[in-house]
């Protein structure tokens, strides 16, 4: 399968090449030559696959033969060797729980999906790549972990000093191998900054193959598709109409269950769910795409001002707002609100939901007010404790460890102090 920029400034890349650059020459993100949709007998029997059959069959058109069958099995095998509950909240509203990977954060997914084809392409030792991030916290644990003894792959994280929760920070520095986690003297912004210059760098480029782990690498954005199938095979011998709720911040996890419904899964409608960060909210009541700078928010996995995702979703409703306006519907609630949202779920479902799931369950409670009989899924994307000081607050109870946080949080910080730009271009040049 090719694919293609859509600045329309480049040349048609294979998923390879996709996968190795990133973002296409022109800056333009990469999006499939074609999308076929599933026979409908796929949807009719999906109780008789497993996770593993399902994704395979789901993303195989965008990948073999590249990565041959066998391996796409393996790296997807892999990938998926955690659950993915949905736990019913009431009789119109389901959560779907995508924290139950290695570092509680549903992008462990992608992260480790993209790390496996990059190992695949990597396996005669050829292509070495360099993946470098910037984080505010949750993001860099996912890709960390989903990298980690990855051959032919080096991680540097970059994240702001001090700016980051124990947990967050104990998951970044404590990997080793091919982790190596900078500690900027800065806030996220400084962070993000640095990487950018590091990829316009020639004299960088020219040196090493570098390559970003966000959800514009389509290595990393595509099996998100796979939650949406999850949620359908749970859910499609007992409710009709299913809409899914997306808590979004860069829309990529949104945009990948619009990809599944054009496999062909029956769904109904989706429902963005956002904080103050709200572009597309304006956008949808509007037709006015304004890009703002970002608000801090309890929910800052979706402090967001320009959606880097959006272009994709436009892409896939070929640019007719009429159509997007059909399959989507964009919310945005305060921080005060979201708390709110947490105490509600605890006390009346016995349901403790961190403040990004606690955004998408507002959204699922807005759209039914007009849909009262849709079945609204809203995706759960991290473990509460993640998000502990806000979650014990609200709910006024200590939250136990789950074993995998509890395990890192007894191993040793590593991390390399940093503060300008030039230090991090002699590291990178360092470790070349
Ligand atoms: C990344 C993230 C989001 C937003 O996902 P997008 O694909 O960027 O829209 C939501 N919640 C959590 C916890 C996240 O880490």
């Amino acid at each position: 399968m090719n694919y293609y920029s859509l600045n329309r400034q480049a040349p048609d890349a294979s998923f390879r090449e996709a996968v190795i650059r990133g973002l296409a020459p022109d800056k333009g993100l990469y999006f499939p030559e074609s999308i076929t949709p599933l026979p409908k007998s796929f949807f009719d029997n999906i109780d008789a696959l497993s996770y593993s059959e399902i994704a395979f069959e789901a993303i195989k058109q965008f990948i073999v033969p590249e990565i041959p069958e066998d391996q796409l099995k393996r790296i997807i095998e892999e990938t998926l060797s955690f659950d993915f509950p949905v736990v019913e909240l009431t009789e119109n509203i389901s959560t779907l729980e995508l924290f139950h990977g290695p570092t509680m954060a549903f992008k462990d997914v992608g992260a480790r999906f993209m790390a496996r084809c990059l190992g695949y392409f990597n396996k005669a030792n050829t292509e070495e790549v360099t993946v470098l991030v910037a984080t505010s916290g949750d993001t860099g644990g996912a890709v960390a972990n989903g990298f980690l003894g990855v051959k032919g792959v080096n991680v540097v994280i970059l994240y702001p000093s001090g700016k980051v929760s124990d947990i967050q920070e104990k998951q970044l520095t404590t990997l080793g191998q091919n982790i190596t986690a900078l500690e900027v003297d800065g806030v996220f912004d400084d962070c993000q900054d640095m990487v950018k210059r590091a990829f316009l760098d020639d004299a960088l480029t020219s040196q090493m193959q570098l390559t970003s782990a966000n959800s514009i690498n389509v290595a990393r954005w595509l099996p998100q598709l796979f939650y949406f199938m999850f949620a359908y095979k749970q859910l499609h011998n007992k409710h009709n109409d299913i809409v899914f709720t997306v808590p979004s911040g860069n829309f990529g996890n949104i945009c990948a269950g619009m990809m599944a419904q054009q496999l062909g899964l029956p769904v109904k409608h989706f429902v963005a769910a956002n904080n103050a960060n709200h572009v597309v909210t304006t956008y949808l009541q509007t037709q006015e795409y304004n890009p703002q700078p970002t608000t801090p928010t309890i929910s800052n996995a979706m402090d967001v001002g320009n959606p880097s995702n959006f272009v994709r979703i436009q892409e896939i409703y070929k640019n007719d707002f009429e159509t997007l306006k059909a399959n989507l519907t964009s919310y945005h609630f305060t921080d005060d609100a979201t708390k709110t949202a947490m105490l509600e779920l605890y006390k009346n479902h016995n349901y403790v939901a961190d403040p990004h799931g606690a955004v998408g369950y507002l959204g699922c409670k807005d759209y039914l007010k007009t849909n009262p009989n849709a079945h609204c899924v809203f995706l759960e994307t991290a473990h509460p404790v993640k998000f502990l000081d806000v979650v014990e607050e609200v709910v006024e109870e200590k939250q136990p460890l789950p074993k995998q946080i509890q395990a890192v949080m007894d191993k040793e910080k590593a991390s390399i102090k940093i503060s300008n730009y030039e230090e991090l271009k002699g590291f990178l040049l360092s470790k070349n």
